[in-house]
């Protein structure tokens, strides 16, 4: 084998790993190492960038059982692997299965479970962030990883007309068809770009699902004048937190829902998974913020 492997864990702490490519920069490991110490856990999380232990994804097998014999507790996934950690787990939690995607791996006793708590973040995200928003129809734009999750979790909350909108539209238009499955008695279509402002003109909320809004993919996918009037609006970036969409639809009177409350979800969920103990979700966040907070500071103050 030419490629890097996994180090060594100590036992009776838990040892706990992301797996994808390009996440070095990643802010998982102080969100959950933080949460854990303040929760008296011996604690520590490890970044395992495919790129970096030159590796490719359809190592991500080798990879889980090397990290069960280090110590490992549990590993987050994430792109490019959500979809082929399905194939390998011995068990999948049944929500992980619907959505056909897993950004958890718990190790039980040798075995491998496979959990999903992207939609469950998203989901508590809505619920927390926006209680009153009313769930008639919602628009969302983007249906890749994210937009997945997100989907899934409008429809498990309750979103009676689900419209969804891509720029390849096979992505929006197999997304949708797989939802129709999973939630028979609720309206999931495609939505092609020429009928996006009607959709939003006469859309409850919308979801916003496309990298926009990230330093390098700036500007909004869609067009903010033209929501209804109290429509909410609600983010998945949180590099920046106040994206060029959360502030527009902020001035503008809408409710707004930042990418920020999905991000801590996800990981206070696995947290909360992997150590069977109570995380602090407000105090997660307060971290999470500052995270972010400071590597805008970075950013400026690199800029100048
Ligand atoms: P992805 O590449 O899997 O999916 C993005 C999708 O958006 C693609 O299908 C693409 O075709 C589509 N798209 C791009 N521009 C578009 C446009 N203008 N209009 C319509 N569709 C467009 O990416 P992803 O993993 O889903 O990530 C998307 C964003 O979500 C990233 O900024 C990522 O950081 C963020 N994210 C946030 C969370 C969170 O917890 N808040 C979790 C995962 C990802």
């Amino acid at each position: 084998m030419t490629g890097g492997g996994v180090e060594q864990g100590r036992a009776s702490s838990y040892l706990v790993g992301l797996i994808g490519e390009g996440i070095t920069a990643s802010l998982t490991p102080p969100m959950h190492e933080a949460e854990a110490a303040a929760l008296g856990l011996s604690y520590t999380y490890r970044i395992l960038d495919l790129i970096e232990l030159g590796r490719p994804a359809e190592d991500v097998g080798a990879l889980l059982d090397e990290a069960h014999r280090a110590g490992y507790a549990a590993l987050n996934i994430t792109h490019p692997c959500k979809q082929l950690v399905v194939q390998i787990v011995d068990e999948l939690d049944e929500d992980a299965a619907r959505l056909g995607a897993v950004n958890l791996v718990v190790f039980d006793d040798g075995r491998l479970i496979g959990y999903n708590t992207d939609w469950m973040g998203f989901r508590d995200a809505l619920r927390a962030g926006l209680p009153d928003a009313p769930l008639e129809h919602v628009v969302q734009v983007g249906c890749g990883g994210a937009g997945a999750a997100t989907a899934y979790a409008l429809l498990h909350s309750g979103v009676a007309e689900l419209s969804l909108n891509d720029t390849d539209d096979r992505r929006a238009e197999q997304l949708a068809a797989r939802l129709r499955e999973l939630f028979p008695a609720q309206a999931v279509h495609a939505a092609a770009a020429p009928t996006l402002p009607d959709l939003i003109a006469r859309a409850s909320g919308v979801v916003h699902a496309t990298p926009m809004g990230m330093a390098h993919h700036p500007g909004v996918a869609f067009d903010v004048a033209g929501l209804r009037e109290g429509a909410w609006v609600s983010d998945v970036v949180y590099r920046p937190l106040e994206t060029e969409l959360v502030r527009e639809a902020s001035r503008r009177g809408h409710p707004v829902l930042d990418g920020g409350r999905m991000a801590v979800g996800q990981a206070w969920a696995s947290l909360q998974i992997i150590t069977g103990e109570q995380p602090r979700r407000d105090r997660m966040e307060r971290h999470f913020r500052t995270l972010v907070e400071a590597e805008g500071v970075h950013h400026d103050a690199g800029a100048r």
